[in-house]
């Protein structure tokens, strides 16, 4: 099992162009065309002083969609067809861009990492299926799904189908299984595309149903990967974690209904940081079980590649977030 932390820094969105800039990288004496590994950031109490954080990698602004992909996430889809599960995860406070390096824009050049990742798979399936020297078959199904306030609602139903207690999850031969969540075989990448866009207005739609923005509820997508062949069939998972906002809502809103839900993000992101740092040390003991995301996923349970992507922006506005974002990925190395 490995965990890789690959800072991302969003570009200046059109209305903070006249904003107070504050994130810096530092380029890489070895490859300095390349990605950074370290990002400063001043102290919020005096700006003289930077704290500098590093990483695996560190993308600024200039990066585009394909340069993240093609260095992060591509080099993993050989070992999915391995065997051996991918997971990938966007941290980052609300309006980072998480969903825009996950999901992405309409445009080709847009596209994020998640249908890039399965138009890669797609192409290298049909490649292993034209092999004639292997009958090997390769199929692919996908679910997706949302956790909000600690309950899983299963994105392929319609909103008013859901009921509000969400899904169970029972243990099947030692793996946390979802009880009832739709899967869905997707043999094509059009196939892909048209149930990913289905399942994410079901995203949109229920966020308003239950008065809450889609910033506070993690959206997993979980793509199987079958290949089958006389002799075996393997089967392993890449899952594409769009995760809920990091920021402290303490600071912003104090209703009820926000606290429940800000505990309940607290709680599975801290139990999410637990258990990379535990992958990441190669500890025994990896502290999955204790919330329902890394529980369904097993994470650290097999030997897979996880890659956490950590969304920053560079504005002042989002100075204690951004140094919070950067603090629980540093605990995590
Ligand atoms: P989050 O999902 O973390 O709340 P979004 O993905 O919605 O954040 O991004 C917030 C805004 O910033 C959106 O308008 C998005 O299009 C834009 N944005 C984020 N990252 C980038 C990027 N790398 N390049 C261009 N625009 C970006
Ligand atoms: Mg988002």
């Amino acid at each position: 099992m490995s965990v890789k932390v690959v800072g991302r820094i969003r570009p200046l969105l059109r209305q903070e162009l006249d904003k107070d800039v504050i994130l810096t990288t530092a380029p890489t004496a070895s490859d300095p065309s390349g990605p950074s590994k370290v990002v400063r950031i001043p102290n919020p109490k005096n700006d003289a002083e930077q704290y500098s954080f590093q990483f695996n990698s560190v993308y600024g602004s200039e990066a585009t969609q394909q340069d993240l992909f093609d260095s992060e996430v591509a080099p993993t889809v050989k070992h999915l067809f391995k065997g051996f599960d991918v997971t990938l995860f966007a941290y980052g406070v609300t309006g980072t861009g998480k969903t825009h390096t996950m999901r992405g824009g309409k445009t080709l050049a847009d596209r994020g990492v998640i249908p890039r990742l399965l138009s890669a798979v797609y192409r290298r399936a049909r490649k292993i299926e034209k092999d004639a020297s292997s009958s090997t078959k390769v199929e692919v199904a996908m679910s997706y799904y949302e956790i909000y306030n600690d309950r899983v609602y299963d994105l392929f139903e319609a909103p008013e189908k859901r009921t509000l207690a969400g899904l169970p999850i029972r243990d099947n031969g030692g793996k946390s299984v979802v009880v009832g969540l739709t899967e869905r075989p997707c043999s094509t990448l059009k196939d892909f595309e048209a149930l990913y866009d289905q399942a994410n207005m079901n995203r949109s739609t229920s966020a308003t149903k239950l008065n809450a923005h889609s910033s506070r509820s993690h959206a997993i997508l979980c793509v199987k990967i079958i290949q089958i062949s006389e002799d075996r069939t393997l089967v392993s998972r890449a899952s594409a974690i769009d995760l809920a906002g990091s920021e402290d809502n303490r600071r912003t809103e104090n209703n009820k209904d926000r606290m429940v839900e800000s505990a309940s993000i607290n709680k599975s992101l801290f139990v999410l940081a637990q258990c990379v740092e535990a992958i990441s040390k190669k500890q025994s003991r990896i502290p999955y079980r204790e919330s329902k995301m890394t529980r369904i996923l097993s994470l650290g349970q097999n030997d897979g590649i996880t890659v956490m992507i950590l969304n920053l922006a560079p504005v002042r506005s989002y100075h204690l977030d951004t140094l919070s974002s950067l603090n629980f990925a540093n605990r995590t190395k």
